[in-house]
């Protein structure tokens, strides 16, 4: 007899490393009563993270968004309590919707120029086409501006691509071969965990795990070392090993010759970085810094996994850069289990021109691309481009000149919890002129200024491909269950709105099969014709739901060895220990220390001498899924606390339990004090959390700056000073 209940194979979306394959079981009614870690998947091994495993609470929420929301005539934006948002807002149909928006934009565009209509989205989704590609051809066809999503991994990508030409790395699975492993600012038991049965493989096996880290985490603390480094300090610790390294001759000089360019170059430059002032800057002594170079040089294979927190500083990409060069120099990706990886979404060669449309823009009434706006910056741009195009406002760089932004469309993201400096980004979310669309699954710090607010599907309600930053599966997302009330996908809404909006290309009306078979530019035999996806045809997947790209199909006996063949895409077609890029560019093309604008050595430490980390937690996703009763209990230790060193405590009288005000001159937010000699000495922390489930309707982002990375330009949250006094 049949099975009354369907399977269907689909990718968790959230934006995570390790992109799992999940099985959704589906009654007869349609209804999803299981998701499960797909155990044919090689690296999902069948289990899914503590977030997601249940899931079905989240999609089934009694608090997700069910139809259309337009905001009521007399109600000011602002912060609205939870539960009671639906009072500030009034149910339409989607038409109305839809046609209201698609007016009220064109008008904007007409008044004030159509790059006065600016996109926000980052990686609630990570499918390719859930991230970027109806969206973006929408907007491109607009002319509206577009955003420089740097928020996230802007400053290490391009800094590992300045190394390396692409972001590949040690693949996950082969990690349990390692004798060393180094989790360099990556809590791996906390949010890449299908990466730690291989760490564990490999402890058993003999191998020691360090984790360099100013806070200890939960990987921290089961490591054999955990180095609890100040914020900002990673390429002072980085070059120093090198310095080591070089000084005692445990480089890989047969590797150096035939893969790098500058080594030279970069063995004067490290010359510089003894331990002792490595020490002094990093808060290590000189022996630590001494028995890590020597434990990392010595050690094979050792792997360094690298994760994106550490090039949240002003120095980030500098940092990444050097830690990048790390196993170049020992030649640590000549061994199987060896290198490390940041990334490994270089891998995925997708069609993007013909997801996105970037040609688009020139059919626009712009006629040209349209100018970019820096989605760290949008505090800034929200109150002052356009307005006062002079200079950024506290250091932040000078953004495109143009109209103001008149028009803001949310998706995929939660600006008003999760961009920096929240104050300004509120204040200008609250302007009257200013006209917010937000397509959200639940009411968030975002909705609550919006105009109008659109329900999203999750990742069972649609399709999707997805590739991955932490393995090498192509995979799959098939739509398993409907679309809850009158929720609609990223790609529906766009070619809806561009339908509305007149827009008459064909690529308006392709459906998701087609969006994906362009992803994987399908050829005329029925296969992809991406680079490494040769073998793959959309039937294909739909049969097996995940295949691994060609150099990952036989990890046994051919298994990948990331940059041990030449020529690589960089300028020289070496590893570049030395960039000429940067030299051209008038930067420093070696890497080198420079302590944060905002950190313990700089003037503004006077007033505000501890160095805050505003830090992500295990069980929510930046953001996302920080609204559910479970996910907070699994949070409850550190919920609305401020972690502080005793000594820190001490010196203002403050004891565990008290609450206590953290501030700066960007903002203020009352915490719980929470005494944790785990931290260094003058580094306090507190989780990002939404700011509506505080009662000062703040978050850690209070305090953060809008100044952006030496690399990339991207979001600096670990350089923050702050002051902490009892409330
Ligand atoms: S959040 Fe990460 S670990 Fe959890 S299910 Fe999704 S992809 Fe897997």
């Amino acid at each position: 007899m049949a099975s009354p209940f369907r399977v269907v194979h689909t990718v968790c979306s959230h934006d995570c490393p390790d992109s799992c394959a999940v099985l959704v079981t589906v009654d007869e009614s349609g209804r999803a009563i299981k998701v499960a870690g797909d155990p044919s998947q090689p690296f999902t091994q069948g289990f899914l993270c503590g977030k997601v495993a249940k899931y079905l609470d989240r999609v089934y929420s009694p608090d997700r968004i069910l139809y259309p929301l337009k905001r009521k005539a007399g109600i000011a934006k602002g912060a609205l309590v939870k539960g009671r948002e639906h009072e500030a807002f009034e149910r339409v149909s989607w038409d109305e919707a839809l046609d209201a928006i698609a007016l009220r934009l064109k008008a904007i565009a007409e008044q004030y120029g159509s790059e006065s209509i600016l996109p926000y989205s980052y990686a609630g989704t990570i499918g390719v086409l859930g991230f970027g590609s109806m969206d973006r051809r929408f907007f491109h066809r607009l002319g509206a501006s577009r955003l420089d999503r740097t928020i996230c991994s802007e400053a290490g990508g391009q800094a590992w691509n300045l190394v390396y030409g692409k972001k590949l790395g040690t693949p996950a699975e082969d990690f349990r071969l390692a004798k060393l492993i180094v989790a360099w600012g990556a809590n791996i038991h906390g949010n890449n965990v299908h990466l730690w049965p291989m760490v564990e493989k490999a402890r058993r096996n003999g191998a020691r795990l360090i984790v360099i880290d100013p806070y200890r985490t939960r990987t921290a603390a089961v490591a054999d070392w955990h180095i609890a480094i100040r914020p900002g300090t990673d390429a002072a610790l980085a070059l120093g090993m090198m310095h080591v390294i070089l000084r005692e001759e445990l480089e890989d000089r047969a590797y150096i010759d035939e893969f790098t360019h500058g080594f030279e170059r970069l063995a004067e430059r490290v010359r510089d970085y003894t331990p002792c002032r490595v020490a002094e800057w990093t808060g290590l002594t000189p022996a630590e810094v001494e028995q890590l170079a020597r434990e990392y040089a010595t050690t094979r294979p050792a792997a360094i996994r690298m994760n994106y927190g550490l090039q949240r500083c002003e120095n980030g990409g500098t940092a990444m850069r050097a830690i990048a060069m790390l196993p170049a120099l020992t030649g640590a990706w000549k061994h199987r289990g060896g290198g490390g990886a940041l990334s490994t979404s270089g891998a995925f060669a997708w069609n993007k021109r013909a997801v996105e449309r970037p040609d688009l823009q020139i059919a626009s009434t712009l006629g040209r691309p349209a100018r970019l706006v820096n989605m760290c910056e949008l505090g800034h741009a929200l109150n002052e481009l356009g307005r006062d195009t002079e200079q950024g406002n506290e250091g932040t760089r000078e953004q495109s000149a143009g109209p103001a932004v008149h028009a803001l469309f949310v998706y995929n993201s939660n600006p008003a919890a999760v961009a920096p400096n929240q104050n300004a980004v509120l204040r200008g979310m609250a302007r009257d002129d200013l006209f917010t669309v937000v397509h959200e699954q639940f009411f968030t710090d975002t909705t609550d200024y919006a105009d109008f607010v659109l329900p999203a599907t999750t990742f069972l309600e649609h399709t999707d491909i997805q590739g991955a930053y932490g393995h090498y599966f192509v995979q799959l997302s098939k739509q398993a269950i409907e679309p809850l009330g009158e929720a609609r996908s990223n790609v529906w809404l766009f070619a809806q709105l561009g339908q509305r909006m007149g827009f008459s290309e064909s690529c308006f009306r392709d459906t998701p099969e087609e969006i994906i078979r362009q992803a994987l530019a399908i050829g005329e035999d029925g296969h992809s014709t991406n680079a490494g996806m040769e073998h793959i045809a959309f039937e294909d997947l739909e049969r097996e739901g995940h295949i691994p790209l060609a150099f990952h199909r036989d990890p046994e006996g051919q298994p990948f060895l990331p940059y041990t063949h030449g020529p690589l895409a960089t300028p020289s077609g070496k590893i570049e220990f030395y960039s000429e890029t940067l030299a051209a560019a008038g930067l420093d093309p070696l890497p080198a220390f420079t302590p944060p604008a905002e950190s313990r050595w700089s003037e503004g430490a006077k007033r505000f001498p501890l160095e805050l980390l505003g830090r992500k937690s295990d069980n929510f996703m930046n953001s996302t899924f920080a609204n559910l009763e479970g996910h907070r209990k699994m949070e409850a230790r550190t919920n609305r606390r401020l972690e502080i060193h005793p000594l820190d405590a001490e010196s203002r009288e403050i004891r565990e339990g008290d609450l206590v005000r953290v501030f700066n001159d960007r903002g203020s937010l009352r915490l719980t004090a929470m005494l944790n000699p785990n931290l260094p000495a003058g580094v306090v922390a507190a989780k990002l959390d939404w700011a509506k489930l505080h009662p000062d309707g703040a978050n850690v982002n209070q305090l953060t700056s809008e100044r952006l990375t030496d690399i990339g330009a991207g979001a600096t949250f670990y350089s923050a000073l702050v002051e902490v006094t009892k409330a």
